[in-house]
């Protein structure tokens, strides 16, 4: 273990400083470095550490009065800082900490709670088709992290063997020891405070219990479910440490861009040719739905292009299960490129015939 930094170097206050003075001093380390403002910065939480339990000493004045007469070795006591998980730190001193935080360490405040810690969330992005929101599917998630290892089902012993109680500590992680007249307990050295030892440990988790690797969940995406809406699976994020409850896995649902239709809300966009007879005389068309269901569309005589055509519930479904949105048909007007002979005559033939009802029309 590396050399503990003396408490007051620790906070930057003076040997002689006041109650007060430990306490700015104090407040300003925990705020600084505090892991709810540091996440997953190791660097961080160390400094965290360090500060907490040079401030447990030196608030308290007996443990002052101790400390400055036998430096560390005076200390000794139970409770070691930088083995410990935040979760214990923050639960241990929590009345240190409600001087500052406003209870429990946390800045949020219910984060943190009693009992083992609580495993991390974990957020993903999943990017899914419209023909999967338009349904609802089911689909695997992949997700890196920590899983327990299978080979030892997460014991962290070789096959064949187990865990066993540990020798020195006698399994409940803690061995006191007398120095002088001062009996003081810390955390086992042989078990690390785990009250257990692991005689010949897994090849594949080297006795940790866990491996990194890449799991799968399987998520359920209801239908109706849109861009930027987060789906949460609870217990699916990263273990809890010694027998804490799993983090949750969110979920950040992509919908993929669609060649056929656009989504608005609840409702869908398409765009659909017709000819200029279809226009002018009317027609039914069918619409293909991304679920592979057609409707069909009454196209009415006269029908201009860029007319929308709308058929109320067959648009997306809605999340609640309560109907669904319209269907809007954008009608586009085709125009050929290629004419025969006979269609430019007859076109021709068209346009004198419109132009002499037209100037009819106007006259009359
Ligand atoms: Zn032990
Ligand atoms: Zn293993």
């Amino acid at each position: 273990m590396s050399e503990k930094r003396d408490y007051y170097e620790v906070l930057e206050v003076s040997k002689d400083a006041n109650t007060e003075e430990i306490r700015k001093a104090y407040r300003k380390a925990a705020l600084k470095f505090h892991p709810d403002r540091n996440p997953d910065d190791a660097a961080a939480e160390t400094k965290f550490k360090e500060a907490t339990e040079a401030y447990s000493v030196l608030s308290d004045e007996q443990k002052r009065a101790q400390y400055d007469r036998f430096g560390h070795a005076g200390m000794g006591g139970g409770f070691d800082f930088q083995q410990a998980g935040m979760g214990d730190i923050l639960s241990q001193f929590q009345d240190l900490f409600s001087d500052f935080f406003g209870g429990f360490g946390g800045f949020g405040g219910q984060r943190r709670r009693r009992g083992p810690e609580r495993g991390q969330d974990v957020r993903v992005e999943a990017q899914i088709t419209l023909k999967d929101a338009f349904e609802g599917t089911k689909h695997e998630v992949g997700i890196r992290g920590s899983a327990p290892c299978d080979t030892c089902n997460g014991t962290g012993a070789a096959e064949g063997t187990r865990a066993e109680r540990c020798a020195q500590c006698g399994g409940n992680g803690q061995v006191t020891t007398q120095r002088g007249f001062i009996m003081f307990s810390t955390t086992c050295p042989r078990c690390r405070g785990t009250g257990e030892q692991i005689a010949k440990p897994c090849a594949d988790c080297s006795g940790t219990r866990y491996v990194e690797k890449k799991r799968k969940v399987l998520v359920t995406f209801p239908a109706g479910i849109d861009s930027g809406q987060t789906l949460r699976v609870p217990g699916q994020g990263m273990p809890g440490p010694a027998n804490g409850v799993p983090g949750d896995l969110y979920v950040d649902v992509v919908l993929e861009e669609d060649e056929r239709f656009q989504r608005d809300g609840h409702d869908l966009v398409a765009r659909r040719e017709i000819s200029f007879p279809e226009a002018a005389l009317g027609t039914e068309i069918t619409v293909e739905l991304p679920d592979g269901a057609s409707v069909a569309a009454e196209v009415p005589a006269g029908t201009q292009p860029g007319t929308v055509i709308s058929i109320r519930g067959k648009g997306m479904p809605r999340l609640d299960g309560r109907g669904r949105g319209d269907l809007h048909v954008v009608t586009e007007v085709a125009v050929p490129k290629k004419l025969t002979r006979r269609a430019k005559k007859l076109l021709e033939e068209l346009e004198a015939e419109l132009a002499e009802a037209n100037g009819k029309a106007q006259t009359a």
